[in-house]
């Protein structure tokens, strides 16, 4: 069980904002009357999907993801993007691997805010561990769903470091601290587990 108060104590040292929420009801609310008439930009996100946030948001907000028939640059240029992370360190760093590229870098540059929504299930204690559940646990997951050909996806039980021509796993971002660029980080907290 995640030491939440040392989780969020360290995320808002880091410049991240913090909010928690015990289901993802309640979180689905929250952003819900929190985006309003705002242009909200999405890559792929399984935890946004399992909170049903991207019909809830794109009925009075401009949602762009390719999820939804966008274009990456549509995305990219929205005002707000939206994502998860593949693993959050209890010490305040947030990990995200990538094959495209298009999801971590919005959580770099290009937005006035960003919020990454999280379910218990990513945090792990230490750094190391959360690099090891975002490389062992996440990717292989997200390389079944995708259906590629890669070894991880056919045994779905570790990161094999692969060759693959389909290999998803292509950059890894951590955020030690709030960039520059971004002007507001939220990380919203959820009680349940979300996403792969
Ligand atoms: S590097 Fe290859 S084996 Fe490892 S998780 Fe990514 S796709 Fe799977």
């Amino acid at each position: 069980m995640a030491n939440l108060d040392a989780l969020r104590t360290n995320l808002e040292k880091h410049g991240f904002h913090t909010v928690y929420f015990p289901t993802a009801k309640e979180a689905a609310d929250y952003l819900d009357g929190k985006l309003d008439a705002r242009t909200i930009g999405m890559g792929g996100s399984v935890t946004i999907q399992q909170m049903g946030l991207m019909e809830r948001l794109a009925a009075h907000n401009t949602f762009y993801s390719h999820w939804a028939g966008a274009t990456h640059e549509q995305a990219a240029g929205a005002e707000v993007y939206l994502c998860s992370v593949n693993g959050l360190a209890e010490t305040g760093e947030l990990i995200n691997i990538d094959g495209t590229g298009n999801r971590v870098a919005s959580t770099i540059y290009g937005h006035k805010e960003v919020y990454f929504v999280v379910g218990m299930n990513k945090v792990a204690p230490t750094y190391d561990q959360a690099l090891w559940r975002a490389r062992n646990i996440a990717s292989p997951k997200n390389a079944q769903r995708l259906g590629v050909k890669t070894p991880c996806a056919a045994k779905g039980d570790k990161c094999y470091d692969c060759d693959s021509p389909q290999r998803i796993c292509r950059a890894l971002t951590v955020l030690w601290r709030k960039p520059n660029a971004i002007p507001y980080a939220e990380v919203v907290l959820v009680g349940e587990p979300l996403g792969l």
